[in-house]
């Protein structure tokens, strides 16, 4: 299958989400993580640095707009690109060439960028429901698919 749903009643369940996930990953992978402010956005990737065996702080790349990871053979580059405006920038500070298939890019507010960023593989929505998150991982590539089959095989 080509998607993933979950409830996910608390912060606990949204990191053990990301833990999961990060079994998964491989390099090249794009993922988008769409949801308003405090959807859980960057609680997932904390889960999902965690999987990948991260012991350090995840904090979030507000104003730097990504922060760039090596854990478990992978370069991880988490990307929040709430403030981002300038295209210039994003040449100048060689965002382009941190999409390569050595390297997964998890891109929070993806549509501030969207004429820049390259296809997702997964695109993950957030969205409140009741006290917890409804979770939606879709998978839009052949690549994508293939390793979300990896999970749910
Ligand atoms: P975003 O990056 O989307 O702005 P954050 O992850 O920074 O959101 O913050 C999300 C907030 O919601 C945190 O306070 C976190 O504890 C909480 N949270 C995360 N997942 C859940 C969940 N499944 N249910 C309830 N609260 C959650
Ligand atoms: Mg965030």
């Amino acid at each position: 299958d080509h998607t993933l749903s979950a409830f996910l009643p608390d912060e606990a369940a949204t990191l053990a989400m990301g833990e999961v996930l990060a079994q998964a990953l491989r390099g090249g992978l794009v993922i988008f993580l769409q949801g308003d402010l405090g959807a859980g956005k960057t609680t997932l990737t904390r889960g999902i640095l965690r999987g990948l065996g991260y012991v350090g702080r995840v904090k979030s790349p507000t104003y730097t707009l990504v922060e760039p990871y090596v854990v478990s053979n992978l370069y991880f580059h988490h990307f929040d690109l709430y403030r981002f405006a300038d295209q210039l920038e994003w040449e100048d500070a060689g965002f382009r060439e941190m999409f390569n298939p050595a390297s997964v890019c998890l891109v929070e507010w993806p549509d501030k960028a969207a004429d820049l960023l390259p296809q997702p593989d997964w695109t993950v929505d957030l969205l409140p429901q009741a006290q917890g998150r409804a979770f939606r991982l879709v998978a839009s590539t052949p690549n994508g698919a293939a390793c979300l089959a990896t999970l749910t095989a």
